[in-house]
């Protein structure tokens, strides 16, 4: 599943494309035909993101809703747009260009109210410029439930996934299994600036690089990493590799139904 950067990323990708433009809108697949109906001859005034949710504001104040979810994909080029193939759900187009979306987990319109709902049951999100810490410091700091798990939720702090869970926390030296409650709020200060600095940085590059400059391949003198989600990490799919700063072997686990990796000498706070 992407992480917030990427989410951020598609809004001002949008709004590059297709903001302020009339939009034709429709739904190949059928499955989101209504809704196409509906948006189709607006123009697109706004986009938003918050955490791993894409808003696409209309001239009507309605919000266009996408959760990618594990499956959904984007695709663009400039028209005319092919005929569609596979499951398009929705198919956006101006004068200029196309967007594809295929096989999201949410696609569906939502009035101001709902959209302002929505923000609610989100926590803070780091990319955000109206994000505040202190809502998830809120639920973190009397917390029972682990640290790596309360990161991945989304009511606690939006739009980290995997790999930011695991790079953040490997970066500020704090075992992923201690509970919230057990965290000292300095230690989630720093987390939180590392997740701002970082995702920041993601949406800026495209990718996931967390290695601090003395870390890199160039200043250590080995590899690049080879890894399909590109990027230069500490932990994140290193498991039974040497950890970078220490050489102890990373290690790995599941938590909560997600992989979790993590260097048991340098996080041991
Ligand atoms: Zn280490």
């Amino acid at each position: 599943m992407p992480e917030g950067h990427t989410i951020h990323r598609l809004a001002a990708l949008h709004r590059r494309m297709f903001g302020g433009d009339v939009v034709r809108a429709e739904s190949p697949q059928g499955r989101f035909a209504g809704g196409a109906l509906r948006i189709d001859g607006r123009v697109l005034q706004e986009t938003d993101a918050h955490g791993k949710h894409l808003l696409l504001g209309f001239d009507d104040d309605r919000w266009l809703h996408i959760h990618l979810g594990i499956y959904g994909t984007y695709t663009f080029g400039p028209v005319p747009a092919p005929v569609p193939t596979g499951v398009v759900r929705l198919r956006l187009s101006d004068a200029e260009e196309y967007a594809d979306l295929r096989g999201p987990a949410t696609c569906e319109l939502l009035d101001p109210a709902e959209k302002k709902a929505l923000h609610a049951r989100l926590g803070p999100d780091p990319l955000r410029a109206d994000a505040d810490p202190e809502l998830a410091w809120r639920r973190i700091g009397r917390s029972r439930t682990s640290i790596g798990v309360l990161l991945m939720d989304q009511s606690v702090v939006a739009g980290v996934g995997n790999i930011y869970r695991a790079e953040a926390l490997f970066r500020q030296g704090v075992d992923p299994s201690l509970p919230g409650r057990a965290l000292s709020r300095e230690r989630w200060e720093g987390i939180w600036a590392d997740l701002v600095l970082l995702m920041a940085d993601g949406v800026r590059v495209g990718r996931i690089d967390t290695v601090r400059p003395e870390h890199t391949p160039e200043a250590m003198g080995r590899p690049p990493r080879v890894d399909g989600h590109g990027g230069e990490v500490y932990v994140y799919r290193r498991s039974g590799m040497p950890c970078l700063v220490c050489g102890t072997e990373v290690a790995t686990g599941v938590l909560s139904g997600r992989n979790l990796f993590w260097c048991p000498r340098c996080q041991a706070v």
